[in-house]
């Protein structure tokens, strides 16, 4: 019980690593937020984390509206009287006009040979597909920070754990440079602020995973054929993606007293998949 009462809100924490994280600190003794828009995903996530023996709470909230993630944390403060951790997980992969960033067609990309020209995705993207992705991925996190801080300095502790991605710190995603920029922005936000109030008793590090099996991201591999399956997990040393489990052990360790002395680091739970480039 290493969470045990402490309060955490999960963004995006009805699906895949953010439901990951929500249920593996249920498993810890924590009250659980999560936050998302679906409500019957939401719901389903609740019952998942009361099931577990831990109270559960969730929020439908869109976290580009600041007024709203305000609200939210508003909710919080009157149910559970305060936030002790954050987990900045909520986040968007596809910009939909460059017709290569859906998810199974990202997997294929990253499986082919570079080609000796441009993929040109760049210099066709819109205005629009380039704010849409910092709206979520670095805006919405940024509210939901500042937010949380409001709580954490005034009681002098409190965990921030921001989600980036492999993605923000190589150019295996050069497929999706919206992506990438948006997760760099967050590993560099994470050690600003890492730094800036760390001497308030606040740790802020960045989990920046690599391939993980969330449903979403089987659908995709599943589709893929056999041997561009193979190519896809030879891009691994470890030869295959990693487990939800194991991911959210490293946001439970950042989450609790074992990870007091982690302070604005990135970790990236990878497979290899960095070094083997
Ligand atoms: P999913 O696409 O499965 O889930 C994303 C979550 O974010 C959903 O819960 C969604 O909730 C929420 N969300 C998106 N936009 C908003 C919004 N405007 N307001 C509120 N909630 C929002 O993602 P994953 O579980 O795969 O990934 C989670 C995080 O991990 C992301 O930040 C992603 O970039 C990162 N990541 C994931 C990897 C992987 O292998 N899966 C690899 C590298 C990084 P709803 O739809 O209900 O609004």
């Amino acid at each position: 019980m290493r969470l045990k009462d402490r309060v955490a809100l999960v963004t995006g924490g009805n699906v895949g690593l953010g439901k990951g994280i929500a249920l593996a600190f249920a498993r810890e003794g924590a009250k659980v937020v999560v936050c998302g828009r679906k409500e019957d995903k939401l719901k389903q996530v609740v019952k998942e984390i009361e099931d577990l023996g831990a109270e559960g709470m969730s929020i439908m909230v869109d976290i580009t509206n600041s007024q709203d993630v305000k609200a939210m944390f508003s909710e919080i403060v009157k149910r559970f009287g305060t936030l002790d951790i954050l987990v900045n997980n909520a986040g968007i992969y596809r910009s939909d006009d460059t017709g290569v960033q859906d998810r199974r067609n990202h997997l294929d990309l990253v499986t082919t040979p570079i080609p000796a020209r441009s993929l040109g995705i760049t210099k066709n993207m819109s205005d629009e597909n380039w704010k849409k992705m910092f709206e979520v991925n670095v805006h919405a996190l940024f509210y939901c920070t500042r937010e949380a801080l409001q709580i954490m300095e005034d009681k002098g502790y409190g965990k921030i754990i921001n989600i980036a991605s492999i993605a923000g710190i190589s150019g295996i995603s050069a497929h999706s440079p919206n992506y990438s920029a948006s997760k760099g922005a967050v590993v560099a936000f994470t050690r600003s602020l890492g730094y800036e109030v760390a001497g308030a008793g606040i740790c802020v590090n960045c989990i920046a995973p690599g391939y993980i099996e969330t449903d979403e991201f089987m659908r995709g591999i599943n589709s893929m054929d056999p041997e561009t399956r193979a190519r896809f997990m030879q891009l691994m040393p470890t030869r295959r993606v990693g487990k939800v489990e194991e991911y959210a052990a490293l946001a439970v360790h950042l989450a609790s007293e074992e990870g007091n002395y982690m302070v604005g680091q990135v970790i990236s739970p990878n497979g290899g998949l960095v070094i083997a480039a």
